[in-house]
């Protein structure tokens, strides 16, 4: 009985001690849980709204405090890791300029026709140009007394055909070229006469870059890089691929890229690159750039043409935006959204309104302005 009684009192002991352990056991576990978790959110007081809720109350030494530097350190140092990783990527609002650059250090080539003298190109003498005069210069094919009195001699008679063809557009950009390397400025930049420039912006992007870098930037009009034959003499061919920027949204490239550019791009030598792939004067830049020197072509956004939607472009942003254009897209009617000073009847590239958006002060813009 005791055997059996002191079996069943051994048993029931055993038993109560194997319940004690577990609920120990469980206890010490959550514990650990607990503790652990307390840990985790220290080390990520960001994760929930409590957390960042008690890290907010936190004084400067707190534990919690120290938790809250470290993440902001370790965030700070994954964007880093980031730019480390395509250190071309330079967003303009965060990154300290590279080089401090004035308007003046810009070389900003227009690629004209005479044809489109008064239709076109008045009106960037009347908006950006005013404003640029000492470093925009125009490219054309005809000789206007009217335009050499208000551009002087920036305003240069290619002598190139004025017919719309590949050679005649490849003349242009080759007489562009020698006449920036002669100008001895620090940045190229080509747009065409559909094009408003907001020096503001060119200039704040174009610091990001030391101008003695290899630097090709502009807006891709196509999703994927072009396929060429490359002619190679001997009725040999090779097919080639590389992305360029398009002409029609304006492209820039530092003195340092367009130095090595020279055996391919200056003189007569231009011509002859633009014969070898048989594509256009913008196409030939690319493939000089990508395909002869290896240098990859930086995208940006903030270059338009009017193979875009300008519709797209946010109406809050358009002072961030470097170039933009008008004109026609899928046989439609094509410009920017703004309300601006003046309507669509009496501004109908919309560049007078953003001009007055960029410089309330012009003698023409209306005192006060609906964006
Ligand atoms: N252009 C030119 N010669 C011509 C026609 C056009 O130099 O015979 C220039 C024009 O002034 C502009 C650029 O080429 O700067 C592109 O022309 P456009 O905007 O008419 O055509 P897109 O290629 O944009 O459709
Ligand atoms: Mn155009």
């Amino acid at each position: 009985m005791l055997k059996s009684c002191g079996k069943k009192g051994v048993v029931a002991t055993a038993g109560t001690t194997l319940v004690c352990l577990a609920v120990l056991l469980v206890a010490a576990h959550r514990r650990a849980v607990r503790q652990g978790e307390k840990l985790h959110e220290r080390e990520f007081p960001m994760r929930s709204l409590q957390s960042w809720e008690s890290s907010s109350r936190t004084r400067p030494g707190d534990p919690q405090e120290r938790g809250f530097s470290a993440y902001f350190s370790r965030l700070t140092r994954d964007k880093r890791e980031v730019a480390k990783a395509d250190p071309r990527a330079k967003p303009a609002t965060e990154t300290p300029p590279a080089e401090n650059i004035t308007p003046n250090d810009v070389f900003i080539a227009v690629k004209t026709t005479k044809k489109f003298h008064q239709s076109r190109l008045d009106l960037l003498v009347h908006t950006w140009i005013s404003r640029n005069m000492q470093q925009t210069y125009i490219f054309t094919d005809g000789e206007d007394e009217e335009l050499k009195k208000k551009i002087g001699d920036r305003a240069i008679n290619t002598n190139c055909s004025a017919a719309h063809s590949r050679q005649a557009l490849s003349c242009k950009m080759a007489v562009e070229y020698d006449k920036f390397v002669e100008s001895g400025k620090k940045w190229f930049c080509h747009v065409d006469d559909d094009n408003y420039v907001n020096t503001r912006a060119l200039v704040k992007l174009l610091s990001q870059y030391a101008h003695t870098q290899d630097i090709y930037i502009g807006k891709p009009s196509l999703d994927r890089p072009i396929e060429a034959t490359e002619r190679l003499g001997d009725n040999k061919m090779r097919p080639v691929n590389f992305w360029f920027a398009t002409g029609g949204a304006g492209f820039c490239l530092s003195r340092g890229l367009a130095l090595k550019m020279s055996p391919w791009a200056s003189g007569g030598h231009f011509m002859n690159t633009a014969e070898k792939i048989r594509l256009p004067d913008d196409c030939t830049i690319g493939y000089i750039i990508e395909s002869v020197l290896g240098v990859a072509l930086i995208r940006s956004n903030l270059f338009h043409s009017h193979l875009e939607n300008l519709q797209q472009v946010p109406k809050a942003e358009l002072h961030k935006q470097v170039t933009l254009s008008y004109g026609m897209f899928e046989n439609k009617r094509n410009i920017i959204n703004i309300k601006g000073a003046f309507s669509n009847e009496e501004d109908p590239s919309r560049f007078k309104s953003v001009h007055c958006l960029l410089y309330p002060d012009t003698p023409w813009c209306p005192f006060q302005l609906a964006s």
